[in-house]
């Protein structure tokens, strides 16, 4: 009846520096002045801070990402047009990228398919090619162990292994687990706590099974969707609005005796792609073949996202479609902070499971009980 023992074995000061740790240890400033320059864990202990629940987290995460853009957008215009690329060349098409930790100048790509269809390898192959290139890249990645291990990060399948020691790339796993495909992570929060810290290209996993591509698509600048020949789309879980979505279809695993299989799905797909409307982006969808193995098409992928950049740049849709997101975004925050403050409220939980009984026993229907209790909450007679 005592219960279990501490047993002796642990050591009492290694757990105080865990638990320790657990704590925001720093404060805003070191924070965006770490992030700002560059610093991997200060940024990756920002966006623990931002994913986390815990409201005191929570608010320095807003603190830090407030403090991030204020800076970014200073530099912004500072920058005076200069353009420079991590390893300091210049890429020479007049679509070139300004590393200058300027949020507005960064491509943010959405990358969707099944799981198995290789996108851990695909995103290796583009993200070694696009880091060659002198861009620095950071991934938002999908952990696929966690649902299993439940959080262990990268688990028992190391995805990216080359990409993880490069020193111009950035792996951000999230677990998969119970969320939209992954995407229940601060996402947006991420990608602009990486622009701040010169990620020039942001990729954005998810495993393609419906909302989470619609989520993600609304973050993006471009979205790639993976797929394989030979399984339809049924099979794939791939629905038709994720095809309308896409700026390009890759089939992957066009290797060996696939080619053959692969050109005839990417034929289908590509005919499939023209009978949709035209996009807004003014951007044709392309399908195209490809091998996250043997390299093939990959860098043909990286010129397809500048091309699409440089068409989006010039006929105004890139900030055209950056502003709409900012204006979800603003949407979404208004939402998030009137939940957050709702359920906050002291003895709300009891209110609720008191009108939810009343509910469930018929003594009171869902329309009134809702009315009633935001009646409350808005008369401040919560509590
Ligand atoms: P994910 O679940 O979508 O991240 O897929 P992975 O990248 O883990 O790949 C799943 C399996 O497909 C692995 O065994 C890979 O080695 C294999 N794979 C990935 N890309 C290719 C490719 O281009 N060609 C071939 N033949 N196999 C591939």
């Amino acid at each position: 009846m005592d219960g279990i023992e501490q047993p002796g074995q642990v050591n009492k000061e290694a757990l105080k520096k865990l638990k320790a740790g657990k704590r925001p240890p720093h404060n805003v400033q070191e924070l965006v002045d770490g992030i700002l320059a560059g610093n991997r864990t200060l940024l990756s202990k920002a966006i623990t801070l931002v994913e986390s629940s815990l409201p005191e987290h929570m608010e320095l995460g807003q603190e830090v990402i407030a403090g991030c853009l204020r800076e970014t957008r200073a530099q912004l215009q500072n920058a005076n047009g200069k353009l420079q690329t991590a390893n300091g060349k210049l890429p020479t098409a007049d679509y070139r990228l300004p590393t200058a930790k300027s949020g507005e100048n960064s491509i943010r790509v959405g990358i969707t398919g099944v799981p198995g269809v290789g996108k851990s390898t695909f995103i290796e192959a583009l993200g070694k090619y696009i880091t060659s290139q002198g861009y620095r890249l950071a991934v938002l990645a999908i952990d696929p162990s966690s649902a299993r291990s439940k959080g262990s990060i990268l688990g028992d399948k190391t995805r990216m292994e080359e990409l993880a020691v490069d020193p111009n790339a950035f792996i951000r796993p999230s677990p998969a687990a119970g969320s939209l495909g992954g995407v229940a992570r601060k996402t947006r929060e991420t990608i602009i706590l990486c622009e701040a810290a010169g990620f020039d290209v942001i990729f954005v996993e998810t495993v393609g099974v419906g909302q989470s591509e619609t989520a993600v698509h609304s973050m993006v600048d471009f979205f790639l969707l993976l797929m394989l020949a030979g399984a339809g789309d049924e099979l794939q879980g791939i629905k038709r609005g994720i095809i309308e979505m896409a700026d390009v279809i890759m089939i992957n695993k066009a290797d060996g005796d696939n080619i053959g299989k692969a050109q005839a799905a990417c034929m289908e797909y590509a005919n499939a792609l023209q009978l949709f409307p035209p996009a807004d982006s003014g951007w044709l969808p392309v399908a195209d073949i490809c091998s996250a193995r043997s390299k093939l098409g990959i860098d043909c992928i990286w010129e397809l996202i500048l091309e699409h950049r440089k068409t989006t740049l010039s006929n105004g849709y890139f900030y055209h479609q950056r502003m709409e997101q900012n204006r979800q975004v603003f949407r979404d925050a208004i939402d998030a902070g009137l939940h957050h403050h709702f359920f906050a409220q002291k003895g709300i939980s009891e209110v609720i499971a008191g009108m939810e009984e009343e509910i469930r026993e018929g003594r009171m229907n869902p329309y009134r009980a809702a009315q009633e209790v935001l009646g409350r909450y808005l008369g401040g007679l919560v509590d």
